[in-house]
């Protein structure tokens, strides 16, 4: 973070995403379905639906959240039907964090550093094509070492390493993680 080039490629990452998430001015947006965003954005990560819940106001810590102990996902149906994939990939890269650091070492690290966090749930969400990062957004891009945590919590998922006593995502997920690499970015 400290080397001026490290952070211009940060901040070049992030120009890249904001050209590429402009919607085209002609054509009309297509109808935007809630539930269908939100189960698609499940499906391409591998996750099971009953590990997220679904709830109809913001009555929580924010409009989406992780609990990184019991690593169950919450999302608010606040969250505009736009931004239901941002969201949802966002809280998947915190589950990550529960499940790559361990849930106890995820807690403790949250109390301590939840902006870095943050942060890079976000930076990760950005390199999987969401195109609603607040954090990064806030803090004027990714920095080096963000996107590298980010890389490394991905990763994990697809290839867990050796004797690693964390569950991992099955494999149909890192196959979906895959596919999703040539989908649009949500706008
Ligand atoms: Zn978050």
């Amino acid at each position: 973070m400290g080397r001026p080039w490290l952070r211009r490629l940060g901040v070049a990452v992030l120009v890249v995403a904001a050209l590429t998430v402009a919607p085209p001015d002609a054509s009309p947006a297509p109808a935007c379905d809630w539930d269908q965003e939100f189960l698609a954005a499940l499906r391409v990560r591998g996750e099971d639906p009953p590990d997220w819940t679904i709830t109809p106001d913001a009555d929580g810590p924010g409009a989406a959240w992780v609990d990184l102990e019991t690593r169950t996902a919450t999302v608010s149906r606040v969250v505009p039907c736009r931004h239901v994939r941002g969201v949802v990939t966002h809280e998947w890269l915190h589950l990550l964090q529960s499940r790559v650091y361990g849930a106890a070492a995820a807690v403790a690290e949250y109390r301590v550093h939840p902006d870095e966090m943050e942060l890079v749930a976000d930076c990760g969400a950005l390199l999987l094509g969401s195109g609603y990062t607040p954090y990064v957004r806030r803090r004027g891009g990714c920095g080096a070492a963000e996107l590298a945590e980010a890389v490394r919590l991905i990763a994990a998922v697809l290839v867990p390493a050796e004797g690693s006593k964390e569950p991992q995502v099955a494999s149909p997920g890192a196959k979906l993680l895959q596919l999703d690499s040539n989908q649009q970015p949500f706008d």
